[in-house]
């Protein structure tokens, strides 16, 4: 069975998104198994994030990113069910506001980063501007001076690969930890998910026409993808290619993944000075008369 090892790239040889599975083939019987193993990792998440919450001094940043109908917000729902939504933050990335585009590409990033102690889901991120903004050349419609726009497509995403691994580590050296996240769809499994959402009136809502539009660039975005997973993966900050096509273990690996990156953090419970004790146990005489 494929583990979140299997998943993993942290930039140390070329990468290949066909290397990548968008299933990992499990079989259905096992469906039940899986599960039990996402209820355990989310039982361990709860007591970490416990930890993490009351530690404070780190910050986790889980982001998303995915082709429509790959199953964001079902991990994120799942993802949820797990945390104390008190130490959570979830903000999802639209299209950017007037605001928005009148700033840098980082500055709303930066703006909805979760305070240390906190959990951020990203649903979408900063990797949109090297990706549906490749895809679509919108770069070359922003206001920004001509220094900046003379640059060919190459070149243009090549300093914007660098700028994101600079951000990311500059993170990391400021007490964040990222769990990137790629799922994995297959281009046939995202056509039954579209017709299903047209079929289905309860899912109508999520069926918009722009995503067919998208799809119709699937190659494009594929590369954009291949090319953006392969310039800013780094051993700080990995990326996870998780195979979606399979929603009961696509969330099953995502919950290693942040299982994994709350592991690593090992946060603890704050031990108190022994003045702290001595008044905690003044407190309790206080309490028994
Ligand atoms: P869902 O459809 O499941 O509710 P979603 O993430 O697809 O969630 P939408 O509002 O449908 O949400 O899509 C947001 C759109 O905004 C996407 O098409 C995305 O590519 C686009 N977007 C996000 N960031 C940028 C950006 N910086 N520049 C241009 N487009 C962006
Ligand atoms: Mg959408």
């Amino acid at each position: 069975m494929m583990k979140l090892q299997d998943c993993r790239y942290d930039g140390q040889k070329a990468f290949k998104l066909s290397d990548y599975p968008t299933s990992a083939q499990v079989d259905k019987s096992m469906r039940k198994d899986i599960e039990a193993m996402m209820a355990a990792n989310i039982e361990r998440m709860i007591e970490l994030q416990d930890k993490f919450y009351a530690q404070g001094d780190e910050g986790l940043v889980i982001m998303f990113q995915a082709m429509d109908a790959a199953g964001k917000d079902g991990a994120i729902k799942h993802v949820m069910s797990g945390l104390n939504p008190q130490g959570v933050k979830v903000y999802s990335f639209k299209q950017p506001s007037k605001e928005e585009l009148a700033h840098d590409y980082l500055w709303r990033a930066a703006c909805h980063l979760p305070e240390r102690g906190y959990i951020g889901l990203f649903n979408r991120s900063y990797y949109e501007d090297v990706l549906i903004v490749k895809v679509r050349e919108l770069w070359r419609g922003y206001a920004m001076p001509k220094r900046c726009l003379e640059l060919s497509e190459e070149e243009f995403f090549a300093q914007r690969y660098r700028q994101i691994v600079n951000f990311e580590d500059f993170l990391f050296e400021n007490g964040y930890r990222l769990v990137k996240i790629f799922l994995n769809l297959g281009y046939d499994e995202q056509r039954k998910r579209f017709l299903s959402r047209i079929d289905e009136p309860a899912k109508n809502w999520k069926f918009s026409s722009g995503d067919v539009d998208e799809r119709e660039l699937w190659p494009q975005y594929m590369k954009a993808f291949e090319d953006a997973i392969g310039a800013t993966s780094t051993k700080r900050n990995p990326w996870y290619v998780i195979p979606a096509d399979q929603k009961f273990f696509a969330r099953y690996l995502v919950s290693e993944a942040i299982l994994d990156a709350l592991e690593t953090c090992n946060p603890a419970y704050p031990t108190l000075s022994a003045d702290e004790v001595a008044k905690l146990e003044e407190c309790r005489k206080r309490l028994d008369n």
